[in-house]
């Protein structure tokens, strides 16, 4: 039977990889790649010449049915994200329901475990992480609100991620929707109820050699992050606790 094997990647320090992972890499007749110039430098630093295929979240559905026909007549093949696991806000889903769709029982569909933005950051929080929300990123426009308040009435640590282009505006944001928080009192009616963002995570950067980890009150945070145009650089992770 096919396999499709779904290999998580390092998230920055190209260490952080697995044997397994490196023998299925190695092993497959293609490597799906979200970015094949980007698995391009992790595949060579470990000399590894399987062939690579781009699969990305635009991927024609004519793409997926080569996929598909690849599977079916017997191809072993691993998808790969730009970084950490695939499906965790990058593509992959689509495609494993597809193949599910078409081929269920026929192919084997595998993970090979490995670093994940949401478990590197939540590891490091400090936080009690036995019951996490984890939302991925803000929606640009429509439903960001809603997103933001989810994160305010939320009982446990949420996780989401931020580029460094939108990350004082969404921790901006964050601090405004608590000092405004409302909710409804005992008589029904909508009544002022602040949040102190005190217990705040913001992760930059993690197992890279600039890693910067801020804790503590939101507005503290944002000072820091505010303070030095180098620290607004690189990818970041956003937990709230609770
Ligand atoms: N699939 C990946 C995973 O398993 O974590 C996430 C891919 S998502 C497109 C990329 C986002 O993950 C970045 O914008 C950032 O929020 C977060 N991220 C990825 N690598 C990171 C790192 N080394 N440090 C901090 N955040 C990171």
């Amino acid at each position: 039977m096919a396999t499709l094997y779904i290999v998580g990647t390092p998230i920055g320090n190209l260490e952080d990889i697995s044997l397994r992972a490196l023998r299925i890499l190695g092993e497959v007749d293609f490597i799906l790649c979200e970015d094949t110039r980007v698995t391009g430098k992790l595949l060579s630093h470990y000399n590894i010449k399987t062939p690579t295929i781009s699969y990305h979240e635009h991927s024609s559905e004519n793409k997926v049915e080569r996929i598909i026909e690849m599977l079916a007549a017997g191809k072993n093949l691993a998808l790969v994200s730009d970084a950490g696991t695939p499906g965790i806000s990058d593509p992959g889903g689509k495609l494993i329901q597809a193949i599910l769709e078409k081929l269920d029982g026929a192919v084997g569909i595998e993970s090979v475990p490995g670093p994940s933005a949401v478990t590197a950051s939540l590891s490091i929080s400090g936080m009690p992480t036995d019951k996490f929300i984890f939302m991925g990123f803000p929606p640009h426009k429509k439903g960001r609100q809603t997103f933001i308040h989810k994160i305010m009435e939320s009982e446990w640590p949420v996780v989401a991620y931020e580029s460094k282009h939108r990350i004082i505006k969404f921790l901006e944001e964050l601090k405004k929707a608590a000092k405004e928080n409302k909710e409804i009192n005992k008589k029904g009616e909508l009544e002022a109820k602040p949040i102190d963002l005190t217990s705040v995570v913001v992760c930059r950067e993690l197992s890279k050699m600039h890693e910067t980890v801020y804790r503590g009150e939101i507005e503290r945070i944002i000072e820091k992050i505010k303070a030095s145009a180098n620290d607004q650089k690189g990818e970041f992770v956003v937990i709230v606790g609770k």
